[in-house]
């Protein structure tokens, strides 16, 4: 089953003589399960491409399908209701919300789905017992490391059952220690069956995934599986 069908897409921005051409026809598709990163310098079209991916921004040219739906033929709110309900976001800044403890910053995206309350504690908890932060649930994230923000950060892009989780460079803030721990909980979701996109300019980072592809001058240049779909990723592998 394809999560993400990414049909001749084109970016620019901008127009006439300065014009930037941020994609220039990229085709993908991504399998459920998969876990892939994408690879590429500054400036050759990561974000564009996983603002594309993620219904943040819309195409100049080509087509999305994400989950089988046509992307290019959603108004805003509809649009906006597929980014809550199918994608979590996990980005390079953490962007939880100061002053608000981590539980409160995991229930948020169900306060917005309209989820009761006694439900959305339950399914917070739940989610931050997956990223091992179940001690810390009522610490504010300046009470917390870099690794343990991000990890809450993970747990609130899981908390609505996303069919896709992309990752902007989400070890790129984080020390040694802190990008292994939020790798080892990206894999074990691989393990568990989600479908992941990474994206990062580091080898050790891209390493994890099960396929990476790599974006020079907004086109794919290679398409490198490292281990099969249904199976584990590299990085747990021998390890269980
Ligand atoms: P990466 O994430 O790989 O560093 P980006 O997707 O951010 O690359 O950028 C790709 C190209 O598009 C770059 O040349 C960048 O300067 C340009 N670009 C990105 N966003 C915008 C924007 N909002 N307006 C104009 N140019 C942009
Ligand atoms: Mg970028």
């Amino acid at each position: 089953m394809t999560v993400l069908d990414v049909r001749d897409v084109t970016k620019v921005y901008g127009q006439g003589g300065t014009a930037v051409h941020a994609l220039r026809g990229v085709s993908l598709a991504v399998e459920r399960g998969d876990y892939l990163a994408i690879m590429g310098a500054s400036g050759s079209g990561k974000s564009t491409l996983m603002n594309i991916l993620g219904c943040l921004d819309v195409p100049t040219g080509g087509q999305y399908l994400l989950d089988g739906t046509d992307v290019g033929t959603l108004d805003d709110r509809r649009l906006a209701i597929l980014r809550n309900r199918r994608i979590g976001f996990v980005f390079q800044s953490f962007n939880l919300i100061p002053r608000m403890s981590a539980l409160a910053n995991v229930e948020l995206p169900l306060a917005y789905g309209g989820v009761k309350a006694a439900d959305r504690r339950q399914r917070a908890l739940a989610a931050l017992d997956q990223v091992g932060l179940a001690d810390r649930v009522d610490h504010e994230p300046n009470e917390l490391s870099g690794g343990q923000q991000q990890r809450v950060a993970v747990a609130r892009a899981l908390v609505t059952a996303p069919a896709l989780l992309l990752a902007d460079e989400p070890t790129g803030n984080l020390d040694t220690r802190s990008t292994t721990d939020v790798l080892h909980v990206l894999d074990r979701l691989s393990a568990s069956g989600r479908t992941i996109v990474l994206i990062t300019h580091e080898d050790d980072v891209a390493r994890h995934a099960k396929r990476v592809i790599r974006l020079v001058d907004g086109r794919i240049v290679e398409d490198r599986r490292t281990a099969p779909v249904d199976g584990p990723p590299p990085g747990l592998v021998g390890l269980r």
